[in-house]
């Protein structure tokens, strides 16, 4: 409420809840957004993890484009490491375990093989990792929650 009275936020959606004050009386926030985004210091560093490759690739193989569950995909170095590929944002892609094998210990070129996308340090990540249970949501989230990733 304090960041609403300030103008931080607008309202998109709102519960039936009713709060007063002495003159006046609200609906209570249930959906905000933020009108500046205010960049922190922690988000400016994303650790660079295996889950978050996942992520930034959106559980996708970067060769044949298909999406899978994290436990059927593996981590691709594009230049593979005995050719000096570092370990790096650049260098690390989600493969499909399939695409994996069939890459092997060879360059994408070597390969036959074309990247969906040039891999890069991705400026910020969802948050995939809330577990929402689709049934305790609140109906008024559920449209917004569609943007979370979920298995
Ligand atoms: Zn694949």
């Amino acid at each position: 409420m304090t960041l609403l009275f300030q103008g931080k936020v607008e309202v998109l959606e709102e519960h039936e809840t009713v709060v007063r004050t002495v003159r006046f009386s609200y609906r209570l926030p249930s959906i905000l957004r933020l009108n500046h985004f205010v960049k922190s210091r922690a988000q400016n560093c994303i650790r660079f993890s295996r889950e978050n490759i996942y992520i930034r690739d959106e559980f996708t193989c970067q060769y044949c484009g298909e999406r899978y569950h994290p436990k059927r995909l593996t981590l691709d170095h594009v230049v593979p490491a005995v050719q000096g590929g570092a370990k790096s944002w650049t260098n690390i892609v989600t493969a499909c375990m399939t695409c994996n094998q069939r890459k092997g210990g060879r360059t994408p070129a070597q390969a036959s093989m074309k990247l969906l996308s040039k891999p890069r340090e991705p400026a910020w990540l969802p948050k995939v990792q809330i577990n929402f249970s689709i049934a305790n949501t609140p109906e008024t989230w559920r449209a917004y929650l569609s943007l979370v990733a979920n298995f």
